[in-house]
C-alpha cells in the first residue's frame, strides 16, 4: 500500500469521504500531526482543515469561513513570478496562512514533493524576500525542497513543511487558528493589483514585527503577567489587542528574536497553582 486512506467528514454538514495520503507524509518521526485543506467542492460546500496524526486517524476539524474567489486574480499575474493569488493557487491557503507565519518567525520553509511536482523553490524564495521588511532583509529566507525517500529520516522539527497537494507535514508553532493571518489575508486580497498587495503585505509584517520586537524588550529585565504586558502594549500603541495576537507576538519573539517567552506569565494558572498549595 503506497497510500492511506482516511474517511474524513465535514464539520459542518457531515458529508463523509475517503482521501488518499501517501505514506511518505506519515513517515518522519519528528512529525506530529499532518494538515490538511479540503477545498470547497471536494466534499460539499465547505472549506476546512483536517489534522490528522502519525498513524492517519483524524484528531480535529477547523472550519474555515473565507470565502476566496481567485477568477479575477489569476488574469493579472505574471508569467514568471509568483504573487500571492498563484500560491493560493498552488497550495492552498492554509499553507499561504502558515507561510506567513513562517516569515514573521524566520522559519525555514520545506516543499516535500514528488519528482512529479513542479519545483517552486526559487519563485517561492523570491517571493518570499520580497515580503521580508527593509531592516529584516539581511536575514536571507531560503526555501528548499525535499524529496518523498529523503522525508522520513530529515530533521524538520524546526521547518515549516508544505506540499503542493495542500498538505502541511510540520509546523514548529502549536498555534491552530491563524486568525491574524486570516483577517491579514483577507484585507490583501480586497487589493486588485498582485505587485501592490506584495507592498501591503511587507507594511503589515513590518508593524507586527515591530510590536514584537517592543515585547522583547520588555521581558528581558523582567517577567509580566499577560494581562499587565497586554496593558503596557495598549498604552505604548494606542491600540487594543487581543490574546490571539499577543499569542502571534509570542512565536515571533520565541522563533525570531530568541526572547525568553517564560517570562510572560498566566495569571489564571498562577492563581491555580497557588490554591493547590
Ligand atoms: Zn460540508
Amino acid at each position: 500500500m503506497k497510500e492511506k486512506s482516511i474517511e474524513v467528514i465535514c464539520p459542518q454538514c457531515q458529508t463523509k469521504k475517503i482521501i488518499k495520503i501517501p505514506n511518505y507524509f506519515f513517515q518522519n518521526k519528528e512529525s506530529e500531526s499532518i494538515k490538511i485543506q479540503i477545498k470547497r467542492g471536494m466534499f460539499c460546500d465547505h472549506e476546512f482543515v483536517a489534522f490528522i496524526d502519525r498513524n492517519g486517524k483524524i484528531m480535529g476539524y477547523e472550519t474555515f469561513d473565507v470565502i476566496l474567489d481567485l477568477s479575477e486574480f489569476l488574469k493579472y499575474t505574471d508569467k514568471e513570478k509568483l504573487f500571492i493569488p498563484n500560491i493560493l493557487k498552488i497550495f492552498g491557503h492554509i499553507c499561504v496562512l502558515h507561510t506567513f507565519h513562517a516569515i514573521l518567525t524566520l522559519t525555514p520553509i520545506i516543499i516535500l514533493r514528488s519528482e512529479l511536482d513542479q519545483n517552486y523553490a526559487k519563485e517561492l524564495t523570491y517571493l518570499i524576500n520580497a515580503l521580508l521588511p527593509e531592516d529584516y532583509k539581511s536575514e536571507m529566507m531560503i526555501v528548499s525542497n525535499i524529496s518523498e525517500e529523503k522525508f522520513k529520516n530529515a530533521k524538520i522539527r524546526d521547518g515549516l513543511v508544505l506540499s503542493p497537494l495542500g498538505l502541511i507535514a510540520n509546523t514548529p508553532w502549536n498555534q491552530k487558528t491563524l486568525k491574524y493571518e486570516i483577517q491579514l489575508l483577507e484585507k490583501v486580497l480586497k487589493i486588485l493589483d498582485p505587485k501592490m498587495q506584495l507592498l501591503i503585505l511587507q507594511g503589515e509584517f513590518e508593524i507586527v514585527l515591530h510590536h514584537a520586537s517592543f515585547i522583547t524588550e520588555k521581558i528581558k529585565s523582567k517577567s509580566y503577567f499577560e494581562e499587565d504586558l497586554i496593558t503596557e502594549f495598549n498604552m505604548q500603541f494606542k491600540m487594543q489587542i487581543d490574546r490571539e495576537y499577543l499569542n502571534l507576538l509570542k512565536d515571533i519573539v520565541l522563533f525570531r528574536f530568541k526572547g525568553d517567552i517564560k517570562q510572560i506569565k498566566n495569571r489564571s494558572l498562577a492563581n491555580l497553582k497557588k490554591s493547590l498549595w
